[in-house]
Parts: structure tokens; C-alpha cells; sequence
């Protein structure tokens, strides 16, 4: 194999050691960072997620509060729920965990969550404040792919990167955060034309469409840096990301695996953020 693996399960690692040492520091001040983990319905996907959430807060003393409702949950149940939860001043972080039911207007209850507390960034105003380029918090998933290629040393600045997905979550702010970084940047999705050629022309390929072995090494410019953000559960039960792995490790320069890449970088940025939700709040 001639990639360098870029470990977010180590960097994760250490990241929570330092979250918990600053968890120590602000308890100094008579603050305790909480997280409010809001799951509706029955989503064994989200179950896992959730589970892996609530233990990192665990591990590093972030307290947190897992509110569990019923598939059959009301829109307005729900917001109220999140209206509580605004109003509750141990609470500095609130988690509304997707997908929701569907006769609830997802778009609605995440904009409820008062952005102040919005620590996935997903409220319209701190989408906004993001592409102002002033953001309060990062949302976490692309926070934790910047980390990654931050801390595998990988040059960003005037390198070409290809997103593909466009989604508020994934897609678009990662776009972003490589944009502000002087990365020139091309994001594709199910309708670009020739994605092979407009993959193999980046410095920086992330994968971030849900699409197992979406990318394949014709895709890849020899030496790039390819990070796979998809988790998807094959037939036989196991999980896979958007990269044909084996494959593409054999072109590419570096790149992230699945699991133990952006996963979980991705729960580490989270408690970073209800440290600096909580750090904010007095
Ligand atoms: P999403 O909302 O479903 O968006 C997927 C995006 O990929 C869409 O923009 C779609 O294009 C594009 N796409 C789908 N098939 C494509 C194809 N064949 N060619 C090019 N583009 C294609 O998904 P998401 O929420 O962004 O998540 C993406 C993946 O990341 C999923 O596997 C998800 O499980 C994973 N994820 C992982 C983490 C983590 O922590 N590791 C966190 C979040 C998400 P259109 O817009 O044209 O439909």
C-alpha cells in the first residue's frame, strides 16, 4: 500500500484527552458543560450513533441527557421538547439526531434549537454565520476533516479539492471551510457529468455521497489526499465508506479509513463545541 493513513481514531483520542482537561478548567469556574441528545423513533443507525455520542461525554465529564421519544412523536411534541431544552440553563449544547420521523419537518425543529446551543451547526443563522466567515461553531463533521488534513500535514492552500455531496451538513460547509482555507474548490453531485475526470483532477478528493466504492482508483490522482466521510451498511451487515479502500490506497498519497477516519473526528469536534458552548455561556 502506498498511502499514508490518516488516523482520526488517534487524533480523535487525543483531542478528547484535551477536551477533558479543559472540562477540568471550567469546572473551576462552576461550569460543567451538558449535552442534551434529542432521538426520536427507532433508527438502529442512530442508536449506534447516539450511544457513541452520550460515552465520549462520558469519557471527557461533559454531562449529558439522552431524551428518547416514540417514532409516533408530534412535530410539536418535539419542539417542545427543544423549547425546553433552550430554556434549561445546565443544557449548552442541544443534539437533535437525524434522520427524523417522517411526519416531522426536520428543517423546522433544527431551526428551533437556539443557534447559541446549536453545537452541530446545522441552524440556518450559523450556516450563515460560516459563510459570512465568521462562525461560531463549525459543524462537525467538516470541522473534523479539516482537522484531519491539519494534522496529516496536508497542503490546502492553493490545492485543488473536490467535494462530492452537497449536503447542508457535509458538503457544502466542508466546500467552505476549504475555500477559506485558499483550497480552489470544485463540489459535485448525482448530476455532475464525468465525475472520474473532475475526481482525478484534485489534490483533495473527499467522498461524502453514501454511495459504497462510489470512488475507484481511475478516480484518484497518483499522490492525492482522498478522505471517504460515507458510512454505508453493506448487505452482509458490515460498513463500508465511499472509497473502494484497498484500491485506491494503492494510488493515492493519503488517505482516511473506514472506520477509524472521519467518524471519529466527528464526535470529537462535537464535545469541542459544547466546550466552547459552555465556555460562552457565563
Ligand atoms: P446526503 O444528504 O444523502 O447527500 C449525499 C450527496 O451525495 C448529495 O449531494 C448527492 O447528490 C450526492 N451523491 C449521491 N450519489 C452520488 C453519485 N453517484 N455521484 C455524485 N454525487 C452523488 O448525505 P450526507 O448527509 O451528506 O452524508 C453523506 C455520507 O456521509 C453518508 O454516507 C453519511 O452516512 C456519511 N456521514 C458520515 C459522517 C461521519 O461522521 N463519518 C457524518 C455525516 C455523514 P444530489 O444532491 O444531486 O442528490
Amino acid at each position: 500500500m502506498a498511502a499514508r493513513i490518516l488516523d482520526g481514531k488517534s487524533l480523535a483520542a487525543q483531542v478528547r484527552m484535551a477536551v477533558k482537561r479543559e472540562v477540568e478548567a471550567l469546572a473551576q469556574r462552576g461550569i460543567r458543560p451538558g449535552l442534551a441528545v434529542v432521538l426520536a423513533g427507532e433508527d438502529p443507525g442512530s442508536r449506534v450513533y447516539v450511544r457513541n455520542k452520550v460515552r465520549a461525554c462520558e469519557e471527557t465529564g461533559v454531562r449529558s441527557e439522552l431524551y428518547e421519544l416514540p417514532a409516533s412523536v408530534s412535530e410539536e411534541a418535539l419542539i417542545d421538547r427543544v423549547l425546553a431544552l433552550n430554556d434549561d440553563a445546565d443544557v449548552h449544547g442541544i443534539l437533535v439526531q437525524l434522520p427524523l420521523p417522517k411526519q416531522i419537518d426536520a428543517q423546522r425543529v433544527l431551526e428551533t434549537v437556539s443557534p447559541a446551543k446549536d453545537v452541530d451547526c446545522f441552524h440556518a443563522m450559523n450556516l450563515g454565520a460560516l459563510l459570512a466567515g465568521k462562525p461560531r461553531m463549525l459543524p462537525c463533521t467538516p470541522a473534523g476533516v479539516m482537522r484531519l488534513l491539519e494534522h496529516g500535514a496536508i497542503p490546502v492552500a492553493g490545492s485543488h479539492a473536490v467535494v462530492i455531496g452537497r449536503s447542508n451538513i457535509v458538503g457544502k460547509p466542508l466546500a467552505l471551510l476549504l475555500l477559506q482555507k485558499d483550497a480552489t474548490v470544485t463540489i459535485c453531485h448525482s448530476k455532475t457529468p464525468d465525475l472520474e475526470n473532475v475526481a482525478r483532477s484534485a489534490d483533495i478528493l473527499v467522498a461524502a455521497a453514501g454511495r459504497a466504492k462510489l470512488v475507484t482508483a481511475r478516480m484518484v490522482k497518483p499522490g492525492a489526499c482522498v478522505v471517504d466521510v460515507g458510512v454505508n451498511r453493506l448487505r452482509d451487515g458490515s460498513l463500508a465508506g465511499d472509497v473502494d479502500f484497498a484500491a485506491v490506497a494503492e494510488v493515492a498519497g493519503a488517505i482516511t479509513p473506514v472506520p477509524g477516519g472521519v467518524g471519529p473526528m466527528t464526535i470529537a469536534m462535537l464535545l469541542e463545541n459544547c466546550l466552547r458552548a459552555a465556555g460562552a455561556s457565563k
